[in-house]
């Protein structure tokens, strides 16, 4: 094995516990779960399983912390305070969180430490700038009232998060909702609990009141049902497949909560013949093997003008084949694990689907080693349009790619999606690149760039791909709420 970027690595992981109203405690039931490396298959430690009893107790101390706690009353800039003090201590345990999450989850060091930590730090600090700016507006609606509104938090929010960026994802949730002045109660997912822990730590470190934040590892179909079907929860933030979403907007029904859902993609990204196509290709491979395809708006419908496809795809499956795949503590590794087991099995049966279907493989297609959940980065072309793989979120290193013949079926293509959480256009006309842009529907359109993000910029899906927006200040309307107030001056 190669040198570690990180060599102090811990031969233990800390067992995880519940942090509930500002302490560490077991599970009611007594249960737990392991969390596993996906790059070696060995389990990395136990973590308490939260279940309902948990999510109850969680919401009962989110709620004191609402109704009477000094949270909510605490001058929001010094709430902004707290927040900073914790970007600071993520920043100041960056290399633990890298190692923690790249072995929890299976993704490169060279990853966690250059953008998953960082930006997680940066999202609190952003959202701690927003704490003291966030007011309501007096509206000169008649002579006889003098009428303003407030911007209030909804109170108790249930987060439930995914695996493929698990303390970003934490990060995305929390800072704005906290910033606004609401209790949270987060459900990280059950492959990748320990970044979530360890920040509760930091939570606890930066002085935050007891039941303002509580994180309660556990199932989706126990744990998470639960938190998304609570009477006492005002609002839920999901984020994760859409079939899920479904799930937890039908389980908000009950006391009709807010919901703000961040779903899957199938996303396109269309390259012109006139684009700098080296630059797309380096795009392209940066759109759908960042993170092992795991990313929700991965670039996987790849569109090429017909008379530059051939070159184009040759390019792509040549870069594709010598990305460096293997240990994700290794700092040159570029393609680390998929996450789990579950994940693995279901990225080679799209593979296999995709042979089955006729498309022809251009290079990948199959495990990479023995041990670990490696898959090679994976190209197909000539893939039939109603293929699974054409269609259907794989959530792994494989792209599919199609020819097109100028701007209408370019558009036409692009948009032929239940899913429209992202989408990229390679051009150097600019004009062509507007029209496409305005064309596409789709929450992020990319122009000669892909993945590009920023906290100040909002994400979020159009279609099938969710509703809300996250980041930037749009994120801030997804945890309040307005209050109208009447005056009468006469
Ligand atoms: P998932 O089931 O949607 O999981 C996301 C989160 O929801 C996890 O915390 C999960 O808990 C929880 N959950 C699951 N069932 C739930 C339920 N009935 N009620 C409340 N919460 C529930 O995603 P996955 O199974 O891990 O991955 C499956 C597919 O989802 C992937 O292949 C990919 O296509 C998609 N996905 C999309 C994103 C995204 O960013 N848009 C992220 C991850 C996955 P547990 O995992 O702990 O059980
Ligand atoms: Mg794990």
């Amino acid at each position: 094995m190669s040198a570690s970027l990180v060599p102090d690595l811990p031969a233990v992981v800390t067992p995880g516990r519940l942090f509930i109203d500002g302490r560490f405690v077991e599970s009611l039931s007594g249960k737990s779960f392991d969390s596993i490396n996906p790059a070696t298959e060995e389990v990395l430690t136990s973590v308490s399983e939260g279940d309902r009893a948990d999510i109850d107790a969680a919401v009962a101390a989110a709620r004191a912390a609402f109704e009477t706690g000094p949270w909510p009353r605490m001058r929001p800039r010094d709430r902004g305070r707290l927040l900073l003090k914790l970007a600071d201590l993520i920043s100041a345990n960056a290399e633990e969180l890298a190692r923690l999450e790249t072995l929890d989850n299976g993704k490169p060091i060279a990853e966690t430490l250059n953008v998953d930590i960082p930006q997680a730090a940066e999202v609190f600090a952003y959202y701690a700038g927003w704490a003291d700016k966030i007011h309501g507006e007096t509206i000169p609606a008649t002579n006889d009232h003098f009428t303003y509104t407030l911007r209030e938090p909804h109170g108790v929010c249930g987060q439930i998060i995914p695996w493929n960026f698990p303390l970003l994802m934490a990060a995305w949730k929390l800072a704005p909702a906290l910033a606004c002045g609401n209790t949270v109660v987060l459900k990280p997912a059950e492959q990748t609990p320990l970044t979530a822990l360890r920040l509760a730590e930091l939570v606890a470190e930066a002085g935050f009141p007891p039941g303002v934040v509580n994180v309660v590892p556990g199932y989706g179909p126990t744990a998470g049902a639960a938190l998304a079907a609570h009477p006492g929860v005002d609002k839920i933030a999901f984020t994760g497949s859409t079939e899920v979403g479904r799930l937890i907007q039908k389980a908000a029904a009950g006391n009709l909560k807010s919901v703000s859902l961040e779903l899957g993609g199938k996303s396109p990204n269309i390259v012109f013949a006139d684009a700098d196509i080296d630059a797309a290709v380096q795009g392209a491979i940066r759109g759908i093997f960042f993170n092992q395809g795991e990313v929700c708006c991965a670039g996987s419908r790849l569109f090429v003008e017909e008379s530059a496809h051939d070159h184009f795809v040759e390019a792509l499956a040549g870069f594709a084949g010598a990305l460096k795949q293997g240990d994700p503590l290794d700092a040159s590794t570029q393609v680390g694990a998929q996450v789990s087991d579950e994940q693995f099995e279901k990225i080679l049966g799209y593979i296999e689907s995709g042979v089955q279907a006729g498309a022809t493989l251009l290079t990948g297609g199959a495990r990479q080693g023995e041990k670990g959940y490696f898959i090679q980065p994976t190209v197909f072309t000539g893939v039939d349009k109603n293929a699974a793989i054409a269609r259907e979120e794989i959530f792994g290193p494989v792209v599919s790619t199609f020819t097109f013949k100028g701007i209408d079926e370019a558009i036409a293509e692009g948009n032929d999606s239940n899913y429209g959480l992202a989408a990229a256009v390679w051009t150097r006309d600019i004009k062509k690149a507007h029209r496409v842009a305005q064309a596409l529907r789709a929450g992020t359109v990319w122009v000669n760039t892909y993945n590009a993000f920023d906290t100040a910029v909002p994400f979020g899906g159009y279609k099938e791909s969710g509703t809300g927006r996250e980041l930037g200040v749009q994120a801030l309307d997804l945890y309040t709420q307005t209050k109208s107030v009447w005056i009468a001056l006469d």
